[in-house]
């Protein structure tokens, strides 16, 4: 699905001695590699903080953690997104309202929110899912109404730019209380490891953001509220370093290999391509179709026997996991999610790929239709 090999070709001298240099200087943990790398993704972003973690999962549970969130607050989300995004509600003693998806974009259905407030609910979660923004206005909106809060999961969007209905424009992740993203090697802006970061605009929050991953420290041995430890190694940081300044090309490539998979499958019928809002630019993290009258199980296997990986994201949605069978959702009606569930299939997606690769995997996917 992704070819971090080749990447790792055309930029392997300078994470060579990055990497070198750090471990030269045995400066591993909250080394100066890390420091830079905040301030440079805060440049990136336009955001006053960004507080670099472990992964993009531990970023999540550190943002309710520091919202004050108690158990049996009520948050509403997707249930079509990566299991992380629920799991640490669940984790956390509180409890994930699920609410549908708008079949075109993937992401939360802002018209569906309202009608699941309740007393208890205090935050919002949209997922910008597979590189796209979910419709932030409208989110952005209904929770100012009902005073909410709202943390952005942007493990999969970093780069993506959103432009508001007013004219201005936001990067993902910058425009709720609290943004978090993964470094996993997979995303579009991965490490050699593990690794995450929270951003937010407030100093409040960033204070207690910073002092949660570090053990709900103030100053060294005293320590204030229950925390984590949860640190991005210096390592990580300079792999980062070396990959920031080439995010928009990364990004630009994903949406080249895009272009030429729209172009080949716009014209096959029972194949759906990805939506593209006017208002954002999808950084394509995953590119999915929705597929009608076409049998995808069959389909991946006939890829896999040409060489081709295909991969289901996700075969089952939060609210229909075993994890959350004591919330009693798992009868829940989602339609959107429950239909694409059955339907989407992703296809290679990363920054290498060549259009000799693209028209392969492209005809493979049209001899399996024509069959
Ligand atoms: C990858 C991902 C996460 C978790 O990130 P990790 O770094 O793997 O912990 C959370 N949410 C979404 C939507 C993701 O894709």
């Amino acid at each position: 699905m992704v070819d971090l090999k080749t990447q790792y070709e055309h930029i392997r001298e300078d994470v060579n001695k990055a990497i070198l240099n750090v471990i030269e200087n045995t400066a591993f943990i909250n080394g100066p590699e890390v420091s830079s790398f905040q301030s440079e993704l805060e440049n990136y972003l336009d955001i006053k903080h960004v507080i670099p973690c472990a992964n993009g999962t531990d970023a999540l549970q550190i943002a309710m953690m520091a919202l004050g969130l108690k158990p049996g607050d009520e948050v509403i989300t997707p249930s079509y997104t990566y299991i992380a995004t629920t799991e640490v509600m669940a984790l956390l003693g509180l409890t994930p309202v699920f609410v549908d998806v708008d079949p075109k974009t993937f992401c939360i259905n802002p018209s569906l929110i309202e009608e699941k407030i309740t007393p208890k609910t205090k935050l919002i979660v949209p997922v910008h899912l597979y590189g796209q923004a979910a419709d932030m206005d409208e989110i952005l909106a209904v929770a100012k109404k009902h005073n909410l809060y709202v943390v952005e999961d942007n493990a999969q969007a970093i780069g993506c730019v959103y432009t508001h209905k007013d004219g201005t424009i936001s990067k993902t992740g910058t425009m709720g209380d609290i943004g978090c993203t993964s470094f996993f090697p997979s995303k579009n802006l991965g490490c050699y490891g593990d690794g995450g970061a929270l951003c937010t605009n407030s100093d409040e929050l960033a204070e207690k953001i910073r002092m949660i991953a570090n053990h709900g420290q103030s100053k060294r041995y005293y320590h204030d509220v229950v925390g984590c430890n949860s640190r991005l190694d210096s390592i990580q940081a300079a792999v980062l370093r070396i990959k920031l300044p080439r995010l928009d090309s990364y990004c630009d490539a994903r949406r080249k290999a895009a272009d030429h998979y729209d172009n080949f499958f716009r014209s096959i019928d029972g194949i759906t391509t990805p939506f593209r809002a006017d208002n954002n630019k999808h950084v394509f993290h995953q590119y999915t179709l929705i597929l009608e009258g076409i049998d995808r199980d069959e389909l991946k296997d006939h890829l896999e026997s040409k060489g081709i990986p295909a991969m289901i994201y996700y075969p089952v949605p939060a609210h229909k996991q075993k994890m959350f069978a004591s919330f009693g959702v798992e009868n829940m009606v989602l339609p959107v999610t429950d239909w694409l569930t059955e339907r989407v299939i992703s296809l290679p997606m990363h920054t290498e790929l060549e259009e000799e690769q693209l028209n392969y995997i492209c005809e493979s996917v049209k001899e399996f239709v024509n069959k």
